[in-house]
């Protein structure tokens, strides 16, 4: 299996982050599923078995916690949280929830890629989890996004 054939599930209301994410992950070579809601991701993960998911906290159903948890209930796959919510306890909160790393918004692209990567090797390793790592200090690409 190349990166090619990856496939990454983005679960995110917000349309303009979903087409910076599909863009920066398309310029990768990854196949990218787009999910607006918490229900349309849980039906997406079980649909098409992405090899990582990308959730947003934030969404207009349900909770993003939601979605990891049942996500959780049928796969192990790999989740990259990434979200406005920069608090300790909502890193703490979602890593607890099941999922495997956390972004916060807004976020450096080359940062993301890099532990999309991450997510996908550990992914092929048989799921092995590294912690958490600190704030990185900000990268020079920073994308913008609406508050
Ligand atoms: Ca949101």
């Amino acid at each position: 299996m190349t990166e090619a054939m990856f496939l990454v599930l983005i679960v995110e209301d917000d349309a303009g982050i979903r087409g910076v994410l599909r863009m920066l992950l398309e310029s990768q070579h990854y196949r990218v599923v787009e999910a607006e809601s918490a229900a349309r991701g849980i039906i997406e993960a079980r649909n098409h078995r992405p090899d990582l998911l990308v959730v947003d906290l934030g969404l207009p159903d349900r909770d993003g916690l939601a979605v990891i948890r049942e996500i959780r209930r049928f796969a192990p796959t790999p989740v990259l949280v990434l979200s406005a919510r920069t608090m300790e306890v909502d890193k703490i909160a979602a890593l607890d929830a099941g999922a495997d790393d956390y972004v916060a918004k807004p976020f450096s692209a080359p940062e993301l890629l890099a532990r999309v990567r991450a997510g996908l090797r550990r992914n092929a390793q048989g799921g092995e989890q590294l912690p958490i790592l600190a704030t990185m200090p900000p990268a020079p690409t920073i994308v913008t996004l609406s508050p």
